[in-house]
């Protein structure tokens, strides 16, 4: 009887230990998450910090019976959280803004950020309509995010703060210093192309620090606001992590700018026939910063020494259901970050700068 009794005991205390430790787990994360959603050549980046606060760049596109909002829903879930707390648009093309509707009908968000109204877009016949949808989603109560514009996040015990900070948007950058600034030696060289008159060029662009680490998100950001944010003052300094801008294209990567910011570590956000330009490629390839480069989707159209190595890479077809994850797990306290592609498991971790 008494060894019955012993053994209901030990059953229960570690049914309580474990709900404890749970709930522990929950509340009080010790990393700064980063997922990379795969939203078939859009853009889906998760943030989840160390106090458990959440920020979705980007929703993918619309359609496809609601496949890209499912697979955010679905990354939150691994994530541990049941909503976004805040929802940032990097500019107004489909594949960025046009998934927020559905999402907003899924899961819970709780502020939506953008560069502002607009009334057309040259380049959408259908900006009116797609416009009005997200709208609707935001309840026309968006916040516009300026160059310089924080956002404040909450900070978890025992861990540095995170700082989100808007560098630019709208086609307009932060202000310069402009005291004693040695100019970027990288421009001596730097050329521009012809100006983009596209929503690209006024997309958001959002640096994230935490903890000495550093990771930049500039959307579709092209090239001569790249230049500006470089030349003849580099206004960004060095990060660790860099989004691939507009998903490896050609008319954004400015080599001047790569060089400029020396990324670590770049994860390209491409589809399987959209972005991952070669050119793209071979100019991260040839930065001495970077360390590895690691695609969402293999580009098909390429060939694969034009690719990242296989195991860097986490979706190999055209499309597939299962549409594996990209993420990013930052230890302050170590000075590490360590990034994992869920399709084979395959993971690196690298020194904060
Ligand atoms: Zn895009």
């Amino acid at each position: 009887m008494k060894i019955l009794l012993l053994l209901c005991l030990s059953v229960v205390l570690i049914g309580v230990a474990s709900l404890s430790f749970a709930k522990q787990s929950r509340s009080e994360r010790r990393t700064l998450d980063i997922y990379y959603v795969d939203v078939e050549g859009g853009a889906a980046t998760l943030i989840v910090t160390p106090a458990g606060e959440s920020i979705l760049v980007d929703a993918g596109w619309p359609g496809f019976d609601g496949r890209d909002a499912k697979r955010i829903a679905k990354a939150m879930k691994v994530a541990g959280i049941d909503a976004i707390d805040h929802m940032i648009v990097t500019h107004y093309h489909t594949d960025h803004y046009g998934g927020v509707p559905e999402l907003a009908k899924l899961v819970k968000v709780n502020r939506f950020y953008d560069h502002g109204p607009m009334s057309a877009l040259d380049e959408d016949k259908d900006f009116a309509t797609k416009y009005a949808a997200y709208q609707a989603a935001t309840r026309g109560k968006s916040i516009t995010l300026k160059p310089g514009s924080t956002i404040k996040l909450k900070r978890a015990s025992g861990t540095p703060p995170v700082e989100l900070r808007c560098l630019a948007a709208r086609a307009d950058i932060i202000f310069g210093k402009h005291e004693n600034v040695a100019s970027n030696p990288e421009c001596l060289e730097a050329t521009l192309k012809p100006d983009d008159k596209s929503d690209n060029a006024r997309s958001v662009v959002l640096l994230l620090r935490y903890g000495g680490f550093d990771f930049l998100d500039t959307g579709d950001l092209t090239w001569n606001i790249e230049h500006r944010l470089v030349c003849p003052e580099n206004l960004i300094g060095e990060i660790d992590l860099y989004q691939v801008a507009h998903h490896g294209m050609n008319i954004s990567n400015n080599q001047a700018f790569l060089r400029s910011v020396k990324p670590a570590v770049a994860i390209m956000n491409n589809g399987a026939r959209k972005g991952g330009h070669p050119d793209a490629v071979k100019w991260l390839r040839e930065l001495p910063s970077l360390k590895d480069l690691w695609q969402v989707h293999r580009n098909i159209a390429t060939t694969r020494e034009q690719n990242a190595p296989e195991e860097f890479i986490a979706n190999l077809d055209q499309e597939n259901d299962e549409a594996h994850l990209i993420r990013v797990s930052v230890e302050a306290v170590k000075r590490t970050f360590t990034v994992v592609n869920d399709r084979n498991g395959k993971s690196n971790t690298y020194q904060i700068k």
